[in-house]
């Protein structure tokens, strides 16, 4: 399959569809650290990327939506007034955000659609809230109905966990709506307040692809969903007003170990030792210890690694490989694991040669060539020219 660059979606489209398209984006994101923690209603830390999936939409006079998916160059048509049903591939991203944004009273024009990703699928980049959100926030511009970027953000997330059946939290669909240029967001998952956290110009955010997916990642990651939930019914009666792993500290854990099975314990400690770990890579970050921020990044890699299982031998290496590259500070995992990216933050000077140096490494050791970028976080979805 060939690679196309986003400037190709316009004509792409007027060969497809005829007339003049608009044009939308909506950014993948990295996650600087804050793992699993969303759907436990903690804390994260994402930047949205500037690799975006691209929209160029035109409103029909009927009730069809006919879409055109360049990267997978597949089509997909449905009608917008017909029972939807998933069925497993890629469409149920788009259908499933047509019949929530239906569910919720929007009113939906037909549309012709093409859309081209610059995100890399599967990597732990959210292609798939990149997905959601640009088309989402599309459509709804082409049918005149506004939007606030909020109920977006809680709507593709129903699609994806309803439609789609991932069951994520709100980490992905909420950078891609309200993404910052040249900043992360410290977001709380339950109160859903946000604070732009600038990337400080000393250092740079260095994502690795290790070029790995394997497939367990969605049937494992709805199985740490459920664990989390266990540990949460298990807590609740033994300690008063715990409604979510956010609710519980390292001590109370500590203190009711005994209450939970050793594999759920694992799992409750990676999610409330990473909440803590959150709020002190802001304060480092914010103080500019870059070497503090580095160390709870490690920090988080070994207990998603460890306790939360998520991690895989090429995720291990890549993060191995970039530690003992000159200029780290630290490195970790990035996403729901299982292959995918790694993040580290490397001093700004040292950037272009970490990436050289990894790579080469990395290919060496494995035999793929990854994809390795510093990352310029960029703005959250919105109408966009090519
Ligand atoms: P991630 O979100 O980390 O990229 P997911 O498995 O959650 O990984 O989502 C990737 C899936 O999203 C793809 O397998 C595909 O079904 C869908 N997808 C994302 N972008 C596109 C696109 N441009 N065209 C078609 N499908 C896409
Ligand atoms: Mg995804």
């Amino acid at each position: 399959m060939r690679t196309y660059v986003a400037s190709e979606l316009p004509k792409v489209f007027k060969s497809r569809f005829g007339g003049e398209p608009q044009l939308f984006r909506a950014p993948g994101r990295v996650n600087l650290i804050g793992e699993h923690t969303d759907y436990n209603d903690g804390f994260v830390l994402p930047a949205a990327l500037d690799l975006a999936t691209y929209v160029a939409i035109a409103p029909r006079s009927d009730r069809l939506i006919h879409v055109h998916s360049l990267n997978l160059d597949s089509d997909l048509s449905f009608d917008l007034d017909a029972v939807q049903q998933p069925a497993r591939n890629w469409g149920d991203y788009v259908r499933g955000v047509a019949v929530e944004l239906s569910n919720s009273g929007y009113r939906l024009m037909g549309a012709d659609v093409a859309v081209l990703s610059t995100v890399p699928m599967g990597s732990g980049l959210s292609a798939s809230a990149a997905l959601e959100v640009a088309f989402g926030y599309a459509l709804l511009s082409v049918s005149n109905d506004p939007i606030d970027r909020l109920e977006l953000a809680k709507i593709c997330q129903r699609a994806e966990n309803e439609f789609v059946g991932m069951r994520c939290g709100i980490m992905d669909q909420f950078i891609s709506c309200h993404g910052v240029a040249g900043a992360a967001m410290l977001l709380d998952c339950r109160s859903l307040e946000a604070r732009a956290i600038p990337v400080d110009p000393a250092v740079r955010i260095v994502v690795c692809n290790t070029m790995v997916h394997h497939e367990l990642a969605s049937s494992e990651f709805n199985l740490r969903r459920k664990d989390c939930e266990e540990a949460v019914r298990l807590l609740a009666p033994r300690l008063g007003g715990v409604s979510a792993l956010r609710d519980v500290t390292i001590a109370q854990l500590q203190e009711h170990a005994s209450a939970l099975p050793a594999l759920i314990f694992r799992r409750a400690r990676h999610v409330v030792t990473e909440n803590v770990r959150v709020i002190e890579a802001v304060a480092a970050l914010e103080r500019k210890d870059f070497v503090e921020a580095g160390r709870l990044m490690n920090a988080s890699h070994e207990s998603l690694r460890d306790d939360y299982n998520v991690s895989c031998a090429e995720l291990d290496l890549m993060v191995e490989l970039s530690r003992k590259t000159p200029g780290v500070y630290g490195a970790r995992m990035t996403g729901g694991g299982f292959g995918g990216c790694t993040v580290s933050l490397v001093e700004a000077g040292a950037a272009e040669a970490f990436a050289d140096s990894v790579g080469h490494a990395y290919e060496k050791a494995t035999g793929l060539a990854p994809m390795v970028f510093s990352c310029y976080p960029g703005a959250g979805v919105g109408p966009t020219r090519l």
